[in-house]
């Protein structure tokens, strides 16, 4: 028998240039169902007072809701946001555009999943688990790095578990590429998000799931990564790479799977609350063992860029929490198994994982 190939979505319209914000009304308006069913704006609550929201296209009922991204969105929250839209309104919305980085994007694919699909966010986390197709979604991101743009999943923070609602109607319906939006992100942050972008790249590129489809996506994010974090750049060079190397990288995603650093991170972001990209980093400098050149090439990312990761994280944890860690990341069986192959489990054990987290 011939080989079951998976059949995956794409993001099947996406704009991208500087200033292409302001095609968003144009974007909007044949989506519009009339003038009782509005468009429903998430925005990162750091453009508060910012020049970018009166930039937003909103007319009739039109919502702009603000959302602290200090958080990674969780379950409950994504369920309280379906409550209030659908109690402010009687009936669904045209469309809901998440503004923001990959907690915003995600948030926005979550609901508008949510509000065509009854119950709670946590009854979808896994993979295809929902049957109806999401309320109009449009993605535009203002960092760059997640590929959350581009990818089929929504990352969330259960009750039991930190998962993606991972499924073909998650994906973005029209993804707005606007590089001009990124300026004005902090220099950590950046490099952290980047650092996300640049280990998708390692952990794909290295992966035994790997196929010519996202070996292309993965060798380009990857060159445009090298030539973001360790080439000079002007600053409107950067901001425009590394917005395509996110694309590219997710994309290059899609088709394989993250790996070891993806795994022992989600551990750190369950116990701890660390955010993805930090807690990518964090890992990933202890990595030499399975990634030799990918670690090397990130640290000289680090100096060049004089970034200090925190240090004493997983210092005063205790037995219970360190474990739950090991769980959660050993849970991981995909990402284990791209990274090392089916008999991963004679590779890490607990105590091998264990040992890693200690340095952290
Ligand atoms: P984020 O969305 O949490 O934002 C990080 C920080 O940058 C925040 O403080 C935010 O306010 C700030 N920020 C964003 N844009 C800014 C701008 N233009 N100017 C100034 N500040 C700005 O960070 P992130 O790293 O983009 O996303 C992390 C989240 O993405 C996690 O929740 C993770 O689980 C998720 N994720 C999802 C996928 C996916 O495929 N769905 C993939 C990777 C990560
Ligand atoms: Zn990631």
């Amino acid at each position: 028998a011939s080989e079951q190939y998976r059949n995956f979505p794409m993001v099947p319209r996406v704009v991208y240039g500087k200033g292409s914000f302001d095609q968003l009304g144009d974007i909007l308006m044949p989506k519009r169902r009339h003038s009782e069913a509005p468009m429903i704006f998430l925005v990162d609550d750091v453009f508060e007072n910012k020049p970018l929201l009166e930039r937003i296209p909103t007319i009739f009922c039109d919502q702009i809701i603000l959302i602290s991204s200090n958080e990674e969105p969780k379950t409950e929250q994504v369920d309280a946001l379906v409550k209030k839209i659908l109690a402010d309104f009687g009936e669904l919305p045209s469309g809901i555009i998440g503004i923001g980085g990959g907690t915003l994007l995600d948030l926005a694919k979550a609901v508008a999943l949510m509000l065509t699909n009854k119950g709670s966010a946590s009854d979808y986390q896994g993979w295809d688990l929902v049957n109806t197709p999401a309320v109009y979604h449009v993605g535009v991101p203002t960092i760059s790095g997640t590929g959350a743009e581009v990818s089929r999943t929504t990352v969330l923070m259960g009750p039991d578990k930190k998962l993606g609602i991972n499924s073909d109607y998650t994906t973005f319906d029209q993804v707005v590429l606007d590089p001009d939006l990124t300026e004005g992100v902090p220099k950590d942050q950046w490099f952290y998000t980047g650092m996300d972008c640049f280990i998708h790249c390692i952990e794909s590129l290295n992966g035994t799931f790997l196929n010519a489809f996202s070996k292309s996506y993965g060798e380009k994010s990857l060159e445009l990564c090298k030539e973001v974090f360790l080439a000079t750049n002007s600053a409107t060079d950067s901001r425009e790479k590394l917005m395509m190397a996110s694309w590219h990288g997710g994309m290059s995603i899609a088709y394989s799977q993250v790996g070891v650093a993806h795994a022992m991170s989600y551990g750190l972001g369950y116990v701890l609350g660390v955010k993805h990209g930090i807690g990518n980093c964090l890992v990933f400098q202890y990595l030499e063992e399975f990634y030799p050149e990918g670690v090397s090439m990130f640290k000289k990312m680090l100096h060049k860029h004089t970034i200090e990761l925190p240090a004493g994280i997983c210092a005063n944890l205790s037995e219970a929490e360190m474990n739950t860690m090991i769980t959660v990341a050993m849970g991981m069986a995909p990402l284990w198994e791209n990274a090392l192959g089916e008999n991963w489990k004679t590779i890490v054990t607990p105590k091998k994982l264990a040992s890693i987290y200690k340095k952290i």
